[in-house]
């Protein structure tokens, strides 16, 4: 089994709208085209709930807290169990599911997230699951740098929260320069005579 990519599922359902059915058609990838034919009504508030979780082992991996990082994936492996079966859709394509046969699809779409981060954070640790430090943006990431030091969810966030700064810093400057011109110019004021 892929876990990297099952891992990424788990990444993509926390950074997505779920306002309704459609947004969740558009997680799927098309090798789960199936998905987004037999997604139902209930398994929408079961994604949400999952995402909520799911977040939270981010903010926790993220801000050290290890332990619920680790408990909160374990409650979601008891919820989600993983039982592998060999497939084929309309051709004869076999390939690994993660739930038994007739399992929704909410089932296997978790199962296979929370098995993905599960053994993520086995192999790579809790501190690499991040949440994106532009507040504007929230997204979370798994974290391959090789100094473990990403910040920001992707380039574009990135380079907008850098220019940002960049600007602020020049805003901060050029008042400094104001301030001491003024400074400069203003008079020292005349002494008055003590009578
Ligand atoms: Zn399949
Ligand atoms: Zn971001």
């Amino acid at each position: 089994m892929n876990f990297d990519a099952y891992a990424r599922t788990g990444v993509d359902l926390v950074n997505a709208r779920l306002d309704d059915l459609d947004d969740l058609r558009v997680l799927f990838p098309d090798e789960n085209a199936w998905m987004r034919d037999e997604v139902a009504e209930r398994d929408l508030a079961i994604f949400r709930r999952a995402q909520k979780r799911l977040r939270d082992v981010f903010e926790y991996g993220t801000s050290g807290r290890d332990a619920q990082a680790v408990a909160e994936l374990n409650s979601m492996l008891e919820a989600f169990p993983v039982q592998p079966r060999i497939s084929g859709h309309d051709s004869s394509d076999w390939h690994m599911h993660v739930t038994s046969r007739g399992a929704s699809v909410s089932a296997e779409y978790l199962a296979g997230a929370a098995w993905g981060l599960s053994v993520w954070l086995c192999e790579y640790g809790s501190a690499r699951f991040g949440v994106c430090a532009d507040e504007r943006c929230g997204n979370v990431y798994l974290d391959t740098s090789s100094n473990c030091c990403r910040r920001f969810c992707s380039e574009r966030c990135a380079t907008r929260s850098h220019v940002a700064a960049h600007r602020a810093r020049k805003r901060a400057a050029v008042g400094e320069q104001v301030t001491v011109a003024a400074q400069a110019t203003a008079e020292p004021a005349p002494l008055t005579p003590v009578s």
